[in-house]
């Protein structure tokens, strides 16, 4: 077999979409699981959906996410330019040329005469928006209209009789009539080509040997196939992936959410994981293991794996799949993808203190399931909130107000006269002390003060953890307030 070379071919037309992020995926892997090469090429001519900034959000994404291109923009290999807006003239040559063949004509019909046709002539087929007026006019008409500059766009020619089959690796073989085929535009009026034509002639030109892209692009390809077999060239591997479905009937689409890789990225999902996730959208590996990192996929998929049923995008799934590489992190890892929460959460003060933002990372990792779950779990440490004093009973522990209170007054002289280090494990064994000096179980110390000190029912880390990261000043605060809030309390029961 020849080498495997694949591509992917955004429009840069907005954001990354998580469907066009699952085909540059499978690109990307059919490439490296075959030692190919894997190609870049932006289809940026349709300048009417061009949207400024959008090309970047291509690069950015494939940087982000560690998908390495061979060839493309800024990469150039023999087969460039890899962008095709400047590509022109090879269109303009290869629609050229299909006239010549005699499988595709100039058409100078005016808009004004395109509008009136839509839907009113009974000599077009269902299907078609075009009567295919032009097909018939003359070679010297033709000549003359172009010597008089008049504007025009090429046209494929359809057979109008027999069929087109193709195969697609996960569709099988898909068979159309050709009278149902519209004489569609190869070249536009100005001169650039449209996306059907544009796809096959760089397909071509570039030896791409395996095309991925979404199941819309299905009922194009017999055209495509027309115009390989005009051209005699040798038709790729089609591989046309089912949509992603947001639910049994709802296509993923970025107005009902999670459609867009970059908002996910923004909401907290690790790169990794949702990588990881999406080549599940589509694929199923040979065994039961389902975790992937981008260097495994590379070894590990195949074509076999593809499926034509629709893959349900399920959020859910995601979310676990997140917190599970988040408890797979090394702290040091863990630490550094959790920044900007950590911060957002600690506020500017504790934030300024690595050695608080490291402890903070090591509390919130085991439970954290997205990385915007952080700020809103530790907003406490900068902050106490009001809390209930009904928090400090607690069965289990053996604590309620009453025993927290005593508890409380222990600790407040406990706090400002230790002397040893301000550390969790040291701290721990003092306190230990501290409740069988006191005639009070561990828990009737430990379970109050970590009320006091969270101002919370439920918070990452137990009392001597969080001593230690908020320090014996705000510790001592804390404890007061404890003592302040319970007193009242007891005042007010007692009334
Ligand atoms: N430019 C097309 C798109 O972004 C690519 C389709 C294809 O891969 O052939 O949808």
């Amino acid at each position: 077999m020849s080498q495997v070379r694949t591509r992917f071919a955004p429009s840069p037309t907005g954001y990354m979409h998580i469907g066009n992020l699952r085909t540059c995926l499978y690109e990307y892997l059919i490439a490296r699981v075959n030692k190919g090469t894997f190609v870049l090429r932006i289809e940026d001519t349709d300048q009417e959906r061009f949207v400024e900034g959008a090309m970047d959000a291509v690069f950015n994404t494939l940087k982000m996410t560690g998908i390495g291109y061979d060839e493309g923009p800024g990469k150039e290999g023999d087969c460039g330019p890899y962008i095709q807006s400047q590509r022109r003239d090879i269109y303009k040559k290869y629609a050229e040329e299909l006239v010549r063949r005699g499988h595709a004509y100039y058409c100078f019909c005016t808009k004004e005469r395109l509008e009136s046709i839509k839907g009113g002539d009974e000599n077009l087929g269902a299907a078609l928006n075009y009567d295919r007026h032009c097909r018939t006019i003359s070679q010297e008409e033709v000549a003359k209209n172009l010597a008089e500059g008049k504007p025009y766009v090429i046209r494929q020619l359809m057979p109008t009789e027999g069929t087109t089959t193709f195969t697609d690796l996960v569709y099988g073989d898909i068979t159309v009539d050709n009278k149902t085929l519209d004489d569609q535009v190869l070249l536009k009026s100005d001169g650039l080509p449209t996306y059907n034509f544009a796809n096959v002639v760089d397909d071509h030109l570039m030896g791409i040997t395996h095309v991925v892209r979404g199941n819309e692009y299905l009922s194009s390809t017999p055209k495509y196939n027309l115009l390989y077999q005009a051209f005699g060239w040798d038709i790729p591997v089609y591989i046309h992936c089912p949509p992603i479905m947001k639910d049994a009937h709802q296509k993923l689409s970025k107005r009902n959410g999670d459609a867009s890789f970059l908002d996910l990225v923004n909401k907290g999902y690790l790169v990794e994981a949702i990588l990881n996730y999406i080549a599940l959208l589509g694929w199923s590996p040979a065994g039961n293991e389902e975790f992937f990192t981008l260097k495994e996929l590379e070894e590990k998929f195949t074509l076999e794996g593809l499926s034509k049923s629709p893959a349900i995008f399920d959020i859910e799934k995601l979310k676990w799949m997140n917190g599970e590489y988040i408890r797979r992190m090394s702290p040091e890892e863990f630490r550094a993808a959790a920044d900007n929460w950590l911060r957002a959460g600690l506020g500017d003060a504790l934030a300024d203190n690595e050695a608080v933002l490291s402890k903070v990372a090591a509390l919130v990792q085991p439970r954290t399931v997205i990385l915007s779950d952080i700020p809103e779990r530790i907003g406490f440490l900068k902050e106490l909130p009001q809390y209930d004093t009904a928090i400090y009973c607690h069965k289990k522990m053996k604590t309620d107000e009453a025993i927290s209170l005593t508890s409380l007054k222990l600790l407040a002289p406990f706090a400002a006269g230790y002397s040893g280090e301000w550390v969790s494990g040291e701290l721990y064994t003092a306190l230990c002390e501290l409740a069988a000096a006191g005639g009070l179980k561990n828990s009737q110390i430990l379970w109050p003060l970590r009320t006091a000190l969270s101002g919370m029912e439920v918070s990452p880390g137990g009392a001597t953890e969080l001593m230690e990261i908020l320090g014996r000043a705000e510790t001592l605060k804390r404890i007061d307030k404890g003592i302040e809030l319970l007193e009242a309390a007891a005042a007010g029961r007692e009334e």
